[in-house]
């Protein structure tokens, strides 16, 4: 028998070895931003087509290299950033392994210019499957530019192991997202496809939250900032009425650096407790300083999981730094945020007798006949005719309250004079089947189909935002890619406008993707794909059997998308929200495709239900 042991190429192993550091597009992203900022570079820019896999590129302006150095960067094990074992344990840079840039050497076509600031000249180094193809001299920008081409071009099964564009995408969104919220005083941006998806300026922490996860962000975050002897605390937490919504935006930072914590997550998560839910999630943005000695970043291949030596105390000092910060956001006076909804009649106080407000009528005058009004030099500022039939109001109003021992539950009337449901108790809700809304307005019961109010609701704030042309009030989402069919593009593109204007802030993003910036506030975070693709479904069916106009059926759609679902279990909270906004429309008797909502049974009815 011959021997039949063999050394691999160095080819192959390097490809073996790549596929530890560089699993996607997203990981090559993470390493060549983190040697921008090695590199001490104050601006970074991210070139992306086809979601990293045709082509990232990331430019800065730090150190550059060498003309050897730039040979050089591409061996395994080659690294400025240690020299021996030991300096491991005092690193303070984002790469130390040396294995970046000959992993994705090893299995892209890479092309890399480069020049310091002391040179006159730089130089341009062609590697393909770990083979120097050329190296020149170049004139180029101090810096270094890196371009990747066709990741994974010389390891098919790699690559056929991709997913999808836009889940591609995502990932590289979160890498870029974490680097940068890691370091705001360096400006970033990030093109996918010659679409500018951020461009991120210089500022503090604060600032950079904004500016990736949308302004709405400032006011909702906590500062948490703490010292001690053996870490440094400092960073923002969400406000906890906000948990639930801003879910999944958790980060902290070891020498700003993002790390995975399940132990610091468990912290944070206990200094809120009992201020949020149990299912709903704390968002927080933690940087932790403290002596690289006494942590171990090794234990994981790609490095965002670490051992803290002092794990306990660690936790103990974040636990109790969330919770101090909470308690301080608390007891200041906080603004609310949350609008009065607006009535025509201030009936604010339903507990006090309401007093007709004093207005000055002259007794002599004629509504139908104004020109013979005399007596009165002062020229009318005010409508005689509107303020009067306003008094009529009022008067008819006490008199229903009166009657009925209760506010102004009141369908019949014009529905913006006297409606509310805001007096009414929440035990006056009850649901019944998870679809009708019953509502004891005493003597009569209102029956009101839940969905279909929601549809109304929705229905008339778009038409609202359509009117003024300002966008319904929004979420902001981490922008989240999507993808869509062909036929489904085209229909985007031209529903665009109108989409904005209603509250979804998407724009294209790449041949049949978008991304997604911000949702109605009903959007149900995750939803979005499923309910954007609802929304474009109803559009064409509608379109093609009703002859709608292109707005009102993109408005019917997006509510009848959008609303509660039959099936839905309601809060007697929530059952009360919907009918006080219902009851504030237009038109709360019928849906926009005129089916019926409300229906009105009144204690005579139910007394002929028993033959009485
Ligand atoms: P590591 O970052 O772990 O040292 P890499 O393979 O990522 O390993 O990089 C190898 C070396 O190449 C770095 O140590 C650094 O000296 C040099 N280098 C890489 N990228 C840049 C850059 N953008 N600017 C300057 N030097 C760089
Ligand atoms: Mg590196």
């Amino acid at each position: 028998m011959s021997d039949i042991i063999q050394l691999l190429p160095d080819s192959v192993a390097n490809q073996i070895a790549a596929g530890e550091v560089i699993q996607r597009p997203a990981s090559a992203v993470k390493e060549l931003l983190e040697n921008a900022i090695d590199a001490g570079s104050t601006r970074v820019r991210l070139y992306l087509k086809d979601a990293g896999k045709t082509l990232i590129q990331v430019i800065d302006d730090g150190s550059g290299m060498s003309v050897l150095d730039a040979r050089l960067c591409f061996e395994r094990h080659a690294t400025s950033k240690i020299r021996t074992a030991d300096d491991l344990f005092t690193l303070h840079t984002m790469g130390f392994r040396g294995e970046a840039l000959a992993s994705i050497a090893a299995i892209a076509q890479v092309e890399l210019k480069t020049r310091r600031q002391t040179e006159e000249i730089g130089t341009h180094l062609i590697i393909e499957s770990s083979e120097v193809i050329s190296q020149q001299p170049v004139a180029t920008n101090s810096g270094t530019s890196i371009t990747v081409k066709n990741l994974f071009y010389n390891v098919p099964a790699r690559r056929n192991f991709l997913k999808s564009n836009p889940v591609e995408t995502r990932h590289i969104i979160e890498e870029f997202t974490r680097v940068a919220l890691a370091h705001p005083q360096i400006s970033f941006s990030l093109t996918h496809n010659d679409t500018v998806v951020f461009d991120l300026r210089t500022g503090n922490l604060r600032q950079r939250i904004a500016s990736v996860f949308g302004i709405i962000y400032n006011e909702r975050l906590v500062p948490v900032e703490e010292e001690t002897s053996i870490v440094k605390l400092e960073g923002f937490v969400g406000k906890p009425e906000f948990a639930k919504k801003m879910r999944g935006e958790q980060y902290f930072f070891v020498n700003n650096r993002f790390v995975k914590d399940g132990y610091l997550n468990h912290a944070v998560s206990a200094a809120f407790e009992s201020m949020i839910s149990k299912d709903s999630y704390a968002s927080y943005f933690i940087n932790i300083e403290i002596d690289p000695s006494r942590i171990d970043v090794n234990i994981h291949p790609t490095k965002t999981e670490i051992k803290f030596e002092d794990e306990k105390a660690v936790y103990a000092i974040m636990r109790a730094a969330v919770k101090r910060a909470l308690g301080k956001f608390s007891v200041s006076p906080t603004i609310d945020f949350d609008q009065e909804k607006s009535f025509d009649i201030p009936l604010e106080k339903m507990d006090e007798r309401p007093i007709a407000p004093t207005i000055k009528i002259t007794p002599g005058y004629n509504p139908f006949h104004p020109k013979k009004e005399q007596g009165s030099n002062q020229p009318h500022s005010w409508n005689p005719v509107l303020e009067r039939s306003k008094v009529e109001q009022w008067h008819q109003l006490n008199r229903d309250i009166e009657k009925s021992q209760l506010s102004s539950l009141q369908t019949e009337l014009h529905p913006k004079v006297v409606v509310t449901a805001e007096s009414l108790t929440e035990s006056a809700f009850i649901q019944l089947y998870k679809q009708y809304i019953f509502v004891n307005t005493l003597p009569d019961v209102l029956i009101i189909d839940q969905q279909k109010a929601h549809e109304r609701v929705l229905y008339e704030r778009f038409h609202k935002s359509m009117d003024t042309k300002a966008a319904s009030s929004q979420q902001q989402l981490f922008p989240q890619p999507l993808d869509f069919t062909p036929s489904e593009t085209l229909l985007l593109n031209e529903l665009l406008p109108d989409l904005h204007v209603m509250g979804f802030d998407i724009s294209p993003f790449g041949a049949n993707t978008f991304v997604l910036h911000g949702a109605p506030e009903e959007v149900i975070v995750g939803s979005e794909k499923k309910l954007l693709h609802g929304i474009l479904d109803q559009y064409v069916q509608q379109r093609d059997s009703e002859q709608l106009q292109p707005t009102e059926n993109l408005a019917i759609s997006i509510a009848r998308q959008l609303s509660i679902k039959t099936g839905q279990a309601l809060t007697a909270r929530e059952m009360k929200e919907l009918v006080t906004d219902l009851l504030t429309c237009e038109n709360p008797h019928n849906t926009p495709t005129g089916k019926s909502i409300i229906t009105r049974m009144s204690s005579d009815a139910f007394a002929k239900l028993f033959n009485e």
